[in-house]
């Protein structure tokens, strides 16, 4: 996961929630104005074309991604349309918002706890440090093992290792621990967003090497 910072909303969506104060997501089943995909183009700027979960890119293809609430809408109607409550997830099977289906997490994506309390290895593998991370891993299906998600931790395993190559270093060969500014300058480069989009999975991977150089220094 990659911490999102909400911003207001879509011009869209302020105007339709002043004339119809009342109305909830659901709601918007005809949707004329076209507020859901309103509300689904601001979230993917707002997550850099990342999914708020797994942070695999969306936003390439027509139905790769969705408004997501983080609080069901079936149980929480009252926020189904409060944009702090809505993100951008992929639609992949099995993981995301497939799998939370109606279930609530403990740890969401507007949090800067779900950056402290999963830890993402260079295998691809998840730490889920907390109980509360290990429910929220759980719900999402966002792979601590092989077994519950191997394609998504083959993904980023991939993603990891890419990166690693493009910038000369052996994953057998940990970063110089003395070298905090070799890590920054890799931070940085993976915090590039050109045209408002990040690399995919860019997050974990930052995660993953500060992770692996903190694990040096033990
Ligand atoms: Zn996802």
């Amino acid at each position: 996961m990659q911490q999102i910072i909400k911003t207001s909303g879509p011009v869209k969506l302020i105007e339709y929630k002043r004339y119809h104060p009342t109305y909830r997501y659901d709601d918007l089943e005809d949707d004329p104005e076209q507020i859901r995909l309103a509300i689904r183009q601001h979230c993917l700027e707002e997550q850099s074309y990342l999914c708020a979960y797994c942070c695999r890119a969306i936003g390439v293809k027509d139905r790769d991604c969705m408004n997501e609430h983080i609080q069901p809408r079936q149980k929480y109607p009252q926020y189904s349309l409060d944009m702090n409550n809505i993100i951008a997830s992929c639609t992949t099977k099995g993981c995301c918002d497939d799998a939370k289906d109606n279930d609530e997490i403990a740890i969401t994506p507007l949090s800067e706890r779900c950056e402290n309390e999963l830890k993402f290895n260079l295998s691809g593998t998840i730490k889920a440090i907390t109980p509360d991370a290990q429910q929220t891993v759980q719900v999402l299906k966002l792979g601590d093992s092989l077994q519950q998600n191997q394609k998504l931790v083959d993904m980023r395993k991939q993603a990891i290792a890419s990166f690693l190559f493009t910038q000369n270093i052996e994953p057998n060969d940990p970063i110089d621990i003395e070298d905090d500014e070799l890590l920054k300058l890799l931070i940085e480069e993976l915090k590039d967003a050109p045209h408002g989009k990040l690399t995919p999975f860019a997050p974990v991977i930052i995660n993953a090497l500060k992770t692996w150089v903190e694990g040096n220094k033990v």
